[in-house]
């Protein structure tokens, strides 16, 4: 239905066979509240890169896979299959810092992340900035050769794993007083401490604390591009990891429509299979319509930015798959749940887990009505001609 060339064949076979790899170890994992043990964590590492599933979106001059768009939605397509976050190990480290990066920064953080021996996290939200980024409070004053950084961030995710942070501020005084900048900041640093870490709803290894940045200094080097340019990071991050998200969720409901199926013409109720029930073959036949309108979409927007689309084009058709896969993946969860019965609510269940995961998917990385305006905004500004 796609026409996927034979390198994207292969590469979608490699991540489905990892997929399937990871999947046997999930209710273990789950169980064991989503803390996956040092020694398999590494074996899985070392898959993912054997596999050529890590860095799919860094150029191969520096040191990634050089993947096209298309090709990494249908990795990270597969990665979605699995729960509890076991195949972040396809990591994308950030691919908008080759652009921007001095050669220093490259040897010194791309370089290392590329080969697996640094993590990336972002300290960008605050408790009152979230979906208005533009409202951070943290700041970062010039001092000398330095930079002293100041700021509450939370929900930080892999801060547990992470090797050094992106952290994000106002610039305080200046030719640039009030614009924002992003730093690296290596951890641990003095003047960075956890305040507090809370549970969430999903079961996973990696961490989003609250992490307090109470007079970081770092060399005016740590500075990401220009003073002024943070939030132009911001939006390329969001561009991606909207796709991403995407691609993602059209696994989950993959996951979810082929185990549901599988349940559902195997269990019998009333003498006759559940799916011959016509309530839950409804329930089947929206799910699986909704996951090939989903994956159609998606896999255009890919192959419109392969083919050279508009950056602003681009930014609102990320927002629709964004807004269309996460919304979509939230009511097949929601309908397995319902096909597989009291089974569905036990935690060994994968849509029991994909129905607390998947929620998250319509909040980070801008939330559903953010999409919207976002979209509503560029449809206004640009045509539906250009954004069709
Ligand atoms: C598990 C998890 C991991 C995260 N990881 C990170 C991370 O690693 N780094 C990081 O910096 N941040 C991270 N975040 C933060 C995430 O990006 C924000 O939670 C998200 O952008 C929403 O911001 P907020 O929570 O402040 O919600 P708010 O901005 O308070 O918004 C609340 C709700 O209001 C509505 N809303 C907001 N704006 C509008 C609008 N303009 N129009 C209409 N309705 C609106 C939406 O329904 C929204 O859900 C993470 C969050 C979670 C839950």
């Amino acid at each position: 239905m796609h026409r996927l060339s034979e390198e994207d064949l292969a590469l979608q076979q490699a991540a489905r066979t990892f997929a399937d790899e990871l999947i046997p170890h999930e209710v273990e994992i789950e169980l064991a509240g989503g803390e996956v043990p040092h020694a398999l964590a590494e074996q899985q590492r070392a898959r993912a890169r054997e596999l050529g599933l890590v860095a799919t979106n860094i150029a191969r001059e520096y040191g990634g896979a050089g993947a096209t768009t298309l090709q990494q939605v249908l990795v990270q397509e597969q990665g979605g299959r699995v729960t509890n976050a076991l195949a972040w190990v396809m990591a994308t480290p950030p691919g908008w810092l080759p652009s921007v990066a001095t050669a220093y920064q490259r040897q010194r953080w791309l370089e290392p992340t590329v080969r697996g021996d640094a993590t990336e996290c972002y300290a960008i939200t605050e408790e009152y900035a979230g979906s208005d980024v533009a409202d951070l409070a943290a700041t970062a004053r010039r001092d000398g050769d330095d930079y002293v950084l100041d700021g509450e961030k939370w929900h930080v995710t892999s801060y547990n794993e992470a090797t050094y942070a992106f952290f994000q501020a106002r610039l305080q005084g200046g030719e640039h007083d009030g614009e924002h900048a992003m730093f690296f900041v290596d951890l641990p640093s003095p003047g960075v401490r956890v305040v507090r870490t809370p549970a969430y709803s999903h079961t996973i290894g990696h961490h989003h604390p609250i992490v307090a940045f109470e007079s970081v200094r770092v060399p005016a080097a740590n500075l990401v591009g220009a003073e002024g340019d943070g939030m132009t990071f911001a939006h390329e991050w969001f561009r991606f990891e909207r796709l991403m998200v995407a691609a993602r969720c059209l696994g989950a409901a993959d996951r979810l429509v082929e185990e549901a199926t599988a349940f559902a013409t195997t269990r019998m109720v009333g003498g006759q299979p559940l799916a011959d029930h016509q309530l839950v073959a409804a329930m089947l036949a929206d799910s699986v319509t909704e996951l090939v309108a989903a994956r159609t979409l998606v896999y255009a927007v890919a192959r419109a930015i392969d083919d050279g689309a508009d950056r602003k084009v681009a930014h609102a058709q990320c927002s629709m798959a964004k807004l269309y896969a996460s919304e979509m993946a939230g009511r097949v969860a929601d309908r397995a749940v319902q096909v597989f019965g009291g089974r569905g609510y036990m935690r060994e269940n994968v849509a029991e887990r994909f129905y607390r995961e998947l929620r998250v998917e319509r909040i980070w990385e801008g939330a559903s009505e953010v999409q919207r305006v976002i979209i509503a905004r560029q449809l206004g500004k640009l045509g539906l001609r250009e954004l069709t």
